[in-house]
């Protein structure tokens, strides 16, 4: 449905983890009046005393928010809470944008928006990368699916989350780009990890070669930011873990599939992710992935 939305002045933020917390923050120094739900406990006394206000149903903050974003781990979870019996459709009353930073399944996104279109509420996908410190900061990198006239209304609200943000497609291409985006990732965080291993066995510094190999064209954003952030350091604390990482590898198997395409490489990548699972928890550091190597 095409409508109009009033200046913005209240966002509200659901799912208040790692990402959407500093998300809730970021709005509140922008001089947004930000309100959030979350049904953790935790995860509402992490926020408790910052000027967000906290409400304990899904029900009373829909009521008030101009704008809803969504920080939530899976695409279940996200069309429950959007589209369930006590989710956001079932209360919304005003015209409202609803912001899905998550990563989530592109075809799930799509069926929210159709489901979605004789409703006030405008879905568009805006999934995010930098992590909880990005989060915090307001300079998440964010790929953005859906209506260009709607993205200009939100731009407030993406200035005071984004660092840098792409428009690439209607509504579910931000959350396809996005799973591009993490499996060529995971491919890199592989291959960094396999060139590290040889020059540690060649008896070489790897810091040295790091230092080579970004100056040239084999760097990656995994050899340029990963490696002396999180790898080289040991300090393997970026905030993302291997369960995230691999929810997205197995949507990203999805989007191979229905796509027909041939993707050795690929496939190869998604395998070693899989068969790592006994050797790295879930819990772990996603980057851990780089110090992974096969019993054969
Ligand atoms: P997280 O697990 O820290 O936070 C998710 C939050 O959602 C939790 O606090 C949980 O209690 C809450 N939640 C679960 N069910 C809910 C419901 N029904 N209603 C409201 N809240 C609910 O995860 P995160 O690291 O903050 O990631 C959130 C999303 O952002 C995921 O889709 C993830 O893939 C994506 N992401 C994360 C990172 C990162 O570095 N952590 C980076 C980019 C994208």
């Amino acid at each position: 449905m095409n409508q109009a939305f009033p200046d913005i002045q209240r966002v509200a933020v659901i799912g208040l983890g790692n990402m959407g917390a500093g998300m809730a923050l970021s709005l509140q120094r922008a001089g947004f009046s930000v309100s959030g739900f979350d049904p953790s406990q935790a995860a509402r006394e992490r926020l408790a005393g910052k000027g967000v206000t906290l409400f304990d149903s899904l029900a009373e903050l829909v009521a008030q928010a101009q704008v809803i974003v969504l920080s939530l781990p899976t695409s279940d979870i996200i069309e429950r809470v959007v589209l369930g019996e006590e989710g956001i459709v079932a209360h919304v009353r005003q015209p409202t944008i609803l912001l899905d930073t998550s990563t989530a399944d592109p075809t799930s996104t799509r069926r929210i928006a159709e489901a979605l279109v004789n409703s006030v509420l405008t879905l568009v996908d805006g999934p995010v990368s930098g992590g909880p410190k990005a989060a915090h900061g307001g300079t998440m990198t964010m790929l953005l699916g859906g209506d260009e006239a709607v993205l200009a209304q939100l731009s407030p609200v993406l200035d005071a989350l984004t660092g840098k943000r792409v428009r690439v497609g209607e509504v579910g291409a931000g959350h396809s780009a996005k799973l591009l985006n993490n499996l060529l990732c995971g491919m890199h965080l592989l291959a960094a990890g396999e060139a590290m291993r040889i020059a540690r066995g060649a008896g070489l510094e790897p810091e040295e070669i790091l230092k080579g190999i970004n100056a040239g064209s084999g760097r990656s954003g995994v050899t340029e930011v990963n490696y002396p952030t999180w790898i080289l350091n040991d300090a393997f604390d970026s905030g993302f873990t291997m369960k995230l990482m691999r929810k997205d590898l197995r949507l990203a198997a999805d989007l191979i599939a229905r796509s027909g395409a041939g993707v050795p490489l690929a496939e190869e990548a998604l395998r070693l992710w899989q068969t790592s699972s006994p050797a790295i928890a879930d819990a772990d550091d996603f980057n851990c992935i780089v110090n992974y190597e096969e019993q054969r």
